[in-house]
């Protein structure tokens, strides 16, 4: 059988592909650097996660993958051996000068040095903004990561609403803020997250994941997520802005009656008889809570109170 010779930069990624921990932090200290938790560094060295998060993505050599904070590249070697494009964007300058001199020359990595949340990513993805992300599970962008848990919601909450950008996401985060977003009407972790992820994407649970799976370990357990985003939501509503802005008052309040927690906002401007009439008119107990309504039920409310239905 014809064995390939590595090169010395292949043989050293493929040593610390089988190292772990060890690997990831040897691989830093020769660039005198370390994990640093200003920016949320939990490097992921468990394989068996890595290929959970890879297989989850259903790539082919027709996607592009965005991967949100690459760090040490441990995913981003395994999405370049399956995808057609990958471009990673990361924060830390000493990361992104690592990873550029890791995968110099290779045809389908592209390291974008900066902040996710201040990247044009329209301007990253011209054909899928031009063209339209196709549905779930087909081609079009699909971001993979295993995102900074700081900012896990202003990332979501920035890329879920992009129209014909990304069709998929397969995300790690803190398994608390999984729940959220998974949340049925009625438990605990209902609320305006909730709300706000399955109005644009179906979310499912790939894995749980435990600290021993990263290095250094995080304090909690974490959880991957994939959500596929819908191309039309689930509900219509005249007003998307105005639902949100009356499910933020809905579950801003959650001990009161929605009637006391809406009124209670002025910023909405509505007031206790207008509230009582759109939820008669959406057949509504007048004494429901917020947190006990659906999202269909938040749209035909506030398009009751828009005058739309
Ligand atoms: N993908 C790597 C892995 O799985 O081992 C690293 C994941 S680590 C949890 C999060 C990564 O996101 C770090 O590399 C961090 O520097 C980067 N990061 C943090 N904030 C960021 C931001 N605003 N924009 C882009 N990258 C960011």
């Amino acid at each position: 059988m014809a064995t390939e010779r590595k090169s010395g930069r292949q043989a050293s990624m493929s040593r610390r592909e089988s190292k772990g921990a060890g690997g990831v932090r040897q691989q830093l200290a020769e660039r005198g650097l370390s994990p640093n938790k200003r920016f949320g560094q939990n490097f992921l060295t468990d394989e068996g996660i890595l290929s959970q998060i890879v297989d989850a993505a259903d790539l082919s050599g027709s996607d592009t993958v965005l991967e949100i904070g690459p760090g040490a590249g441990a995913l981003t070697r395994r999405l370049a051996e399956r995808a057609g494009r990958v471009v990673a964007v990361e924060i830390d300058n000493g990361l992104t000068a690592m990873l550029r001199e890791e995968f110099a020359g290779h045809p389908r990595v592209e390291i974008i040095g900066g902040d996710i949340l201040k990247t044009d990513l329209r301007a990253l993805f011209p054909e899928a903004a031009a063209s339209g992300a196709s549905p779930a599970g087909t081609a079009g962008v699909k971001a993979v990561a295993n995102l900074p848990y700081y900012i896990t919601t202003p990332i979501l909450m920035q890329l879920l609403p992009m129209e014909r950008l990304i069709s998929r996401f397969v995300v790690m985060m803190q398994k608390e803020v999984a729940d959220r977003m998974q949340a049925q009407p009625g438990s605990k972790d209902y609320g305006a997250l909730t709300l706000a992820v399955q109005y644009y994407a179906k979310p499912d649970l790939v894995t749980l994941v435990p600290p021993s799976a990263f290095y250094p370990p995080p304090e909690v357990t974490s959880a991957v997520l994939c959500l596929d985003r819908y191309e039309k939501p689930p509900v219509q509503t005249g007003d998307p802005d105005r639902m949100f802005a009356l499910v933020a008052a809905g579950f801003g309040k959650r001990r009161k009656t929605l009637v006391n927690a809406v009124t209670g906002a002025p910023q909405l401007g509505i007031d206790a008889d207008r509230m009582r009439e759109a939820l008669a008119a959406c057949g509504l107990d007048l004494q429901i809570r917020g947190e006990a309504l659906t999202l269909a039920e938040y749209a035909k409310l506030s398009d009751a109170l828009t005058g739309n239905i």
